[in-house]
């Protein structure tokens, strides 16, 4: 068996998946996931309506809780719309390096927040994990992602445990807002709009973690039973949480050995917390079978441990820092298969994102007419970084949304998530 037929039988490529059945069974999730009934997509309602107006020279602050950084800063917007970033604080997310308690991250949010205490009313936070939002904006985490070690939160209100701790401290009266990475997304897209509005608006995020937000219309969301003073919502997908997909044997060895077995079993395939480490264990498996020589094969073995970005400039020969695979037990057909296998997952998580954004851009319902096409903020690390992975994704959505005259326009806005939180402070 060729090292291509193998990666196809173990579901490691794009080949062994078809687009538009992966496209149909995820709109049937959405659709699913809205009206409350089983469905692996939550489609967590944000109570935010997309926001048009920025009142100028009003700041306010934001704390942007991603998979990697914890960012807090001070945000104000001029008369054009246009933002200054001050009082900027960047920092290692609690709980991604080692287990934290609850109690110890709410005080490293008050500690960042306090040196700016005066300068702000609102607070708009960024909250970049499966959360469901409450109808006064407070959230409750459903479960963490992205391997984040805090057990302690799970289930507990967010908002009001960062209230608790400015309180202590002798801060009153700041109202807190707190939005998914993909919602914040979104609306920074909508700031940027222009005189030329898009007719919809949609956020997504392959970085850590993978997930996406669109604007739907109230009365589709059958599980939500609140009057809304608006018509439409913007919804956070959680596409993340995808599973109605046959998945092959090595991704479930993957997920078995993650922190939290069946969450996230989509963006396990591939974002960037694990894109590295499923390259390795495929690497694993594909000695196993033969592929690798000795040498490499006692290298790939002793591994524990294969971070994205050597992977990533070692497929690119870009020069940079390879980490490992600098290796000299390395012949250069090795480097090949790891070049190959590497490609395939790749070009799987370019397919998977492309269904991903198709599936949000024809549930959104508009996009029918060229002149108005729906505006798709692409952000994340992963999507931008890794070798051809956006290119590759662009093909993947131009086929499937050609052929239903659906009319796109991908863009990346600056700071996306800061941004669209600080806009969500607005509401
Ligand atoms: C989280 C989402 C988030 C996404 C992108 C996922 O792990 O569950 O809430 O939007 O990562 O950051």
């Amino acid at each position: 068996m060729t090292l291509e037929e193998w990666l196809h039988k173990e579901k490691l490529s794009a080949t062994a998946f078809d687009s538009e059945e992966l496209l149909e069974s995820f709109l049937k999730e959405m659709t699913a996931g809205l009206t409350g009934t089983a469905s692996s997509l939550p489609m967590i309602p944000s109570y935010i309506h997309p926001i048009h107006h920025i009142p100028p020279n009003k700041p306010v602050a934001v704390i942007d809780a991603g998979g990697t950084n914890l960012r807090t800063c001070l945000v104000e917007f001029d008369k054009d719309a246009l933002p200054t970033l001050s009082h900027f604080n960047k920092q290692p997310m609690p709980g991604s390096l080692e287990e934290i308690s609850a109690d110890a991250f709410f005080n490293i949010l008050a500690d960042a927040l306090e040196p700016m205490k005066n300068d702000f009313e609102q607070l708009g936070f960024c909250f970049s994990y499966t959360a469901e939002i409450l109808p006064d904006q407070d959230a409750r985490l459903l479960h963490w992602t992205k391997e984040i070690k805090m057990p302690e939160l799970v289930g507990n209100r967010v908002g009001n445990g960062l209230q608790n701790a400015l309180q202590q401290r002798g801060i009153h009266g700041k109202e807190i807002i707190i939005l998914n990475d993909t919602v914040a997304t979104l609306l920074s897209a909508i700031a940027e709009d222009g005189d030329n509005p898009a007719s919809s608006h949609i956020g997504i995020i392959l970085g850590t973690g993978t997930n996406s937000a669109y604007i739907e219309q109230n009365k589709n969301i059958g599980k939500i039973n609140v009057t809304l003073k608006h018509a439409t919502q913007v919804i956070n997908v959680e596409s993340g949480n995808f599973s109605r997909l046959d998945r092959g044997r090595i991704d479930r060895i993957f997920d078995a050995e993650s922190e939290e077995p069946g969450q996230g079993v989509f963006e396990k395939m591939m974002s960037g917390a694990y894109l590295g480490d499923l390259t390795l264990l495929a690497l694993k498996q594909a000695k196993e079978n033969g592929y690798l020589s000795a040498s490499a094969s006692a290298m790939i073995a002793a591994t524990t441990s294969l971070s994205i970005m050597h992977i990533d400039n070692f497929t690119a020969d870009n020069g940079r820092d390879i980490g490992i695979l600098e290796s000299p037990l390395l012949t250069e057909k090795d480097q090949a298969i790891i070049r190959t296998v590497f490609n395939a997952l790749v070009g799987r998580a370019a397919m998977f994102t492309a269904v991903n954004i198709a599936a949000t851009a024809i549930k959104s319902g508009e996009g029918h007419n060229a002149c108005r096409p729906i505006c798709i903020n692409i952000d994340g690390s992963t999507y931008h970084m890794t070798y051809r992975l956006a290119e590759r994704t662009q093909d993947h959505l131009q086929h499937l949304l050609e052929t239903r005259s659906i009319h796109v326009r991908c863009v990346h806005s600056n700071n996306a998530p800061i941004i669209g939180a600080a806009i969500a402070a607005y509401q």
